[in-house]
C-alpha cells in the first residue's frame, strides 16, 4: 500500500526530528505532538512513544522521569551517540534535500 510506505517515509523524518530536537535541549512527547504538529504531522502519543522508546533502546536517546504540576513527565536527553548518528545524518540530508529540491549545494 502506498499510503503505508508513506508512513515509513515520514516516520523517518519523524526520527530525524526528534534526534535534531533532542540535541537542542531536553524533550518530552507532548511538546514534540505539538512541535511535529507545526511541520505537519498529526501524530498520535501511540504512534510517537514508540519512537522515542526505540530511540532510547538504541541507545541515542535517554530520558529521565521528572514530576511536574503532579505528573511524572518523562524528558528525553540525546546522547552521544545520537549526537553521532545526527552528525552522520546532516550530510545525507544536505544531499538529498539538495538532489530532491534541485538545489546546487
Ligand atoms: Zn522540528
Amino acid at each position: 500500500m502506498t499510503s503505508d510506505i508513506f508512513r515509513d517515509i515520514f516516520l523517518a523524518f519523524v526520527r530525524v526530528h526528534l534526534l535534531y530536537h533532542a540535541a537542542e535541549g531536553r524533550i518530552y512527547g507532548l511538546e514534540m505532538i505539538e512541535e511535529l504538529r507545526r511541520h505537519g504531522y498529526e501524530l498520535s502519543p501511540g504512534t510517537l512513544y514508540p519512537i522515542f522508546h526505540e530511540l532510547e533502546a538504541a541507545g541515542l536517546l535517554t530520558s529521565e522521569p521528572e514530576t511536574v504540576s503532579g505528573k511524572v513527565r518523562k524528558y528525553y536527553r540525546i546522547t552521544e551517540a545520537g549526537r553521532e548518528a545526527l552528525s552522520q545524518l546532516r550530510p545525507k540530508i544536505r544531499e538529498l534535500v539538495a538532489e530532491v529540491l534541485g538545489q546546487e549545494g
